[in-house]
């Protein structure tokens, strides 16, 4: 896809060390239970932790998940350095947040509203969030608290090599949900943690179908920015990151009642509807 230059509209915190241990084997049990619901999830996850007793997965850390997640990525290289990202890394990111800036700015100033964007944190392995310890085995979420979206980047190439979605598009896209869920922070509709399973599922799915309008949108404006090929990637995306995917993945069953994200084909619809309407009002979920 064209994406423009981000710029400076994201801090850059890779290359740093995240400041806090993940260290320790013990609980490495608890997590690899819990790994195929939070594993490389978007967003909403970090909610959903909060609700399951947050510090105990975060003091659980990283050990024990390195198998499934196919030898230990996301690990944090210990130095104090510069930024890690490669140009292309911050060309996704920076372009995704500045174009979805651009829609929301323009879907809310039409509804007589006021758009103020989502900040954003790149970093390697391990940092803080206004929610907690944020890993890279939970993989980009958005906290409502600092309202800012935590992502590392090495995401982008395990959306490739693991989840078999590779391209711009599929990036961009798990940008867009996670702008999504800053959207529905500021409409009010993130609420407790405590929300049943359906209602999270909802959730992520209204994420998913604005990201979809942000697609539809980018594609129609001036210059579009969707070259061909790209709504197949985010399809190829949303399909490869659908709950009854990755559950069948890490664990060979599928288990409908622990989705949170909703499966394959509701993530594939919900991506489409946004993407067909363009119509933030068409992604309600709720029932
Ligand atoms: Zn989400």
């Amino acid at each position: 896809m064209r994406l423009g230059d981000g710029g400076d509209n994201f801090e850059d915190r890779t290359g740093q060390s995240g400041g806090m241990s993940f260290g320790g084997g013990m609980g490495g049990g608890i997590f690899g239970l819990l790994l195929p619901l939070i594993l490389s999830r978007f967003g909403i996850v970090g909610l959903i932790i909060l609700g399951l007793g947050y510090c105990v997965l975060t003091s659980v850390g990283g050990g024990g998940g390195g198998g499934l997640l196919g030898g230990g990525s996301g690990t944090s290289p210990a130095t104090q350095g510069g930024s890690t990202m490669t140009a292309e890394q911050k060309r996704v990111l920076g372009g995704s947040l500045a174009s979805t800036e651009q829609v929301w700015s323009e879907i809310f100033s039409q509804a007589g509203a006021q758009y103020t964007p989502p900040g954003a944190v790149a970093y390697t392995g391990g940092t803080r969030s206004g929610c907690g310890a944020a890993q890279a085995t939970m993989g980009p979420f958005y906290c409502p608290t600092d309202q800012k979206i935590y992502i590392d980047p090495s995401f982008f190439d395990e959306l490739t090599r693991r989840f078999g979605a590779p391209g711009d598009f599929a990036q961009a896209y798990v940008v867009a949900h996670e702008v999504g869920h800053h959207v529905q922070n500021l409409e009010g509709k993130l609420g407790g943690a405590s929300n049943s399973n359906q209602q999270q599922v909802a959730i992520e799915l209204q994420a998913d179908c604005y990201a979809g309008v942000w697609a539809a949108r980018a594609r129609d404006a001036q210059g579009s920015l969707l070259e061909a090929g790209d709504v197949e990637e985010g399809m190829r995306a949303a399909e490869a990151i659908g709950d009854d995917t990755l559950q069948r993945q890490a664990q060979g069953v599928v288990v409908p009642d622990s989705f949170t994200h909703g499966s394959s084909a509701q993530r594939m619809e919900a991506l489409r509807r946004g993407l067909q309407t363009g119509n933030p009002g068409q992604c309600n979920y709720s029932r």
